[in-house]
């Protein structure tokens, strides 16, 4: 992947394409005015060389200036295909970022708002993951760590490998040991557990958004649309998957929604998706659980357009703890290959 600067889009034709979208206020006014973010955006795309990375939860507005859209493995790959660029602006939330920096050393890795952390990566640190692991050892010598993309990388760094929601249960079966310590997500884990014959240690942590939504609320969809496919997460609760059609990553979701001959369904994770669906699938009905991730809204086209106009906020990471992270991510792409 190398930078490229996309055809303008006018405000007019902005309006067109967001306004199917219901929950932001997308007037013309607004849309003139993210047309005009975004053209400056691409101008400096091409005289920085930078290439930007978007998340399937951003907002649809930053889709537009995205090289790339995608879940956190197309990301984590995609980032290692890197090669014209000297700039990654990461359009996302930090533990992307830091994942952006560990294959790319030798370039400069922005992440827009530094605020824009993660309550999974907080729920787990490298301390007390190196603390629990060597109880564990104890108990179970050939004990493996796995981690859940969703952490930081000094986490990251003192795993056997790394694992997304797409190939969890692929990297745990894979790898050489019966018993996994699998952090940090709880629910994951727990999913995981119904898709292996080896012994799971879940970590107690998890994602707020995905874990507030609860059985109840996706069965009073399903009665109020009959037959509608209900597509989940496997970020949510044991029980919501159980009444779910399939359990699949952000990015299966949207090839299962192309290739389905369905036409109706409920979309059981953060809101982005969604909007991404309503944006590239005309014609099929897409209903949102309507939960939003607070740090994924941090990130905004004038957040981006500063980010590349003023080079911040950069991504650093210490020599070992890259090493080690990217040790765990390769082993994930191994693994899962
Ligand atoms: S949706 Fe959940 S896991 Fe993803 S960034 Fe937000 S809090 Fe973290």
């Amino acid at each position: 992947m190398a930078p490229e600067t996309h055809a303008a889009i006018t405000g007019a034709e902005l309006y067109h394409k967001l306004s199917v979208l219901g929950q932001y206020d997308y007037d013309r006014a607004a849309c003139d005015r993210y047309a005009s973010i975004i053209a400056e955006i691409e101008r400096l795309k091409a005289q920085r060389r930078a290439v930007v990375l978007a998340h399937n939860y951003q907002r649809p507005e930053i889709f537009e200036v995205a090289d790339f859209i995608g879940d956190s493995l197309e990301l984590a790959r995609k980032a290692k295909e890197v090669r014209d660029a000297e700039i990654i602006v990461f359009c996302g939330v930090h533990f992307m970022a830091e994942t952006a920096k560990v294959f790319n050393p030798d370039r400069k890795v922005l992440l827009p708002d530094l605020k824009a952390g993660c309550s999974l990566a907080d729920s787990v640190t490298a301390e007390a993951l190196a603390q629990r692991k060597a109880e564990l050892k104890q108990i179970y010598p050939d004990l493996k760590v796995i981690s859940y993309v969703n952490c930081t990388a000094d986490v990251k760094a003192l795993s056997d490998a790394c694992c997304t929601s797409a190939n969890a249960a692929k990297v745990v079966n894979a790898i050489d040991s019966g018993h996994i310590l699998f952090v940090p997500d709880q629910n994951l884990a727990n999913y995981v557990q119904t898709q292996t014959g080896k012994q799971i240690i879940s970590w107690d942590g998890n994602c707020y958004v995905h874990h507030q939504i609860t059985a109840a609320e996706v069965e009073k969809v399903k009665r109020g649309l009959p037959g509608v496919k209900v597509l989940a997460h496997p970020e949510c609760r044991s029980d919501v998957l159980g009444i779910a059609d399939a359990v699949l990553s952000t990015s299966a979701m949207v090839r299962y929604a192309q290739e389905s001959g369905a036409t109706e369904f409920l979309i059981v994770t953060e809101c982005g998706l969604s909007d991404r669906l309503l944006l590239e699938i005309p014609g099929k009905h897409f209903y949102k659980a309507c939960k939003l991730c607070r740090y994924m809204k941090m990130i905004t086209l004038e957040g981006t357009l500063d980010s590349l106009r003023h080079l911040r906020y950069e991504i650093e990471l210490s020599e070992d703890v890259r090493e080690g992270a990217r040790q765990a991510l390769e082993r994930m792409l191994e693994l899962s290959a």
